[in-house]
């Protein structure tokens, strides 16, 4: 009775009882419910549609959170001279790495690596991490090292402190899930969104490698498939593969900018592909943009393997995902400091809006640049 009148209590004076009272709930409708449900696939509204309509609803509460969702990290303001920076990034089993192929100290190296490029995406240095990590019990206590020995090699090249971290288990293969966090001074900060009419494009490394490492490394998955005893071909195919398996953060550059006293206008890394960042950075600066075709760096390995699979190499570079390189503007006064920067390329330069994205190609053509992208769904 005491229970039933406690439960009652709860109904009427909480709304939230069901979640906040500790009486299990069981709702066997739970099915046809989802069934009366109005459905939409997520597939149909795209991976940054969904994070925007299902995180459009939340206010900023705290005084000192500067910038929530939308960018490559969150904006904190703790009072200092720096701005705290902080971003998550996921590595799932089947969806971004196949065991088949992905060594686990590798593995664990890229996870470190990917977020990292996040905290460069804001101009900001990397300072600690946590891990979550979720093991099925095909993982061994030496495979779970393994991981770590990855992740210890990527802690200590870019100087970020392992800090804490969960673990689970899990029954659909292994996941590891990175949060960081970082620093930039206030008046260095570099956001997606404030790239200006004729700044210049630019963007570090090459691009597509990683794209065509992948294809390389699916193509032996097939051929081993299919007889065991073929070892896989990789010989020549190292630059590529290496990029796909153990990318690099470019924190080289953001402590090179520092030194020549450069903000990059308008910032974000290359996660998925040429195309689909220059579509960010434009969207968020409200302007168009155009690229030159012949000037956006490809590696003549790349190139190669491109042609070997006949696929077109620029198609890598503007759709290609994984290359982690940091797409940027800069005004034409910075730009003269870093115009024989040998990890510098300018690719283009800000248009108006109106104009849109374009490729100009060798051939002279202007071509609309679509944003493809990974397609996560
Ligand atoms: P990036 O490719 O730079 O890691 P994403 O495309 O993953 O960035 O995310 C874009 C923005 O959306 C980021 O600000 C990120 O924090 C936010 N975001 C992504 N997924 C979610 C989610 N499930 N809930 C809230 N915010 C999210
Ligand atoms: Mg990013």
């Amino acid at each position: 009775m005491w229970r039933i009148f406690l439960v009652f209590k709860d109904v009427v004076l909480n709304p939230f009882w069901a979640f906040t009272h500790k009486i299990p709930i069981f709702d066997n409708s739970f099915p046809q419910k989802l069934k009366r449900m109005q459905r939409t696939e997520i597939q149909q509204l795209g991976e940054f549609a969904l994070i925007e309509k299902v995180t459009q609803g939340f206010k900023l509460q705290n005084k000192e959170s500067i910038l929530g969702v939308g960018d490559d990290a969150a904006v904190i303001d703790t009072g200092g001279e720096d701005y705290w920076l902080l971003s998550t990034d996921m590595l799932l089993e089947g969806v971004h790495f196949d065991l088949m192929y992905s060594s686990l100290k590798h593995l664990g190296y890229k996870a470190v690596a990917v977020n990292v490029s996040d905290i460069a995406a804001m101009n900001g240095i990397p300072k600690q991490i946590t891990i979550g990590l979720a093991l099925s019990n095909r993982f061994s206590v030496e495979a779970v090292e393994e991981i770590y020995t990855g992740i210890r090699a990527a802690c200590e090249n870019y100087q970020v402190d392992l800090v804490g971290g969960d673990t689970t288990s899990s029954r659909a293969g292994l996941v590891i899930s990175v949060s960081v966090t970082g620093t930039v001074p206030k008046n260095r900060i570099s956001y997606r969104g404030k790239a200006k009419h004729q700044e210049i494009v630019c963007v570090t490394g090459d691009l597509g490698a990683a794209f065509l490492g992948l294809q390389v490394l699916e193509q032996e998955k097939q051929v081993f498939l299919a007889n065991p005893d073929m070892q896989p071909q990789l010989e020549g195919k190292d630059y590529i593969v290496g990029r796909q398996m153990r990318p690099e953060a470019r924190t080289d550059i953001i402590h090179e900018l520092r030194e020549l006293d450069i903000v990059p206008t308008a910032m974000i890394d290359i996660s998925d592909g040429l195309a689909s960042e220059i579509f960010h950075i434009c969207k968020h600066s409200e302007s168009g943009a155009v690229l030159f075709e012949d000037k956006i760096p490809i590696d003549g390995k790349s190139y190669e393997q491109a042609i070997e699979f006949k696929i077109d190499p620029i198609t890598c570079a503007l759709n290609g995902g994984e290359d982690y390189e940091l797409l940027f503007t800069v005004t034409h006064q910075d730009f003269e400091k870093i115009k024989y920067h040998h990890s510098i390329s300018a690719i283009g330069y800000i248009i108006p809006k109106e104009d849109g994205i374009q490729l100009k190609t060798r051939g002279g053509n202007m071509v609309p640049i679509q944003a493809q992208g990974w397609k996560h769904f």
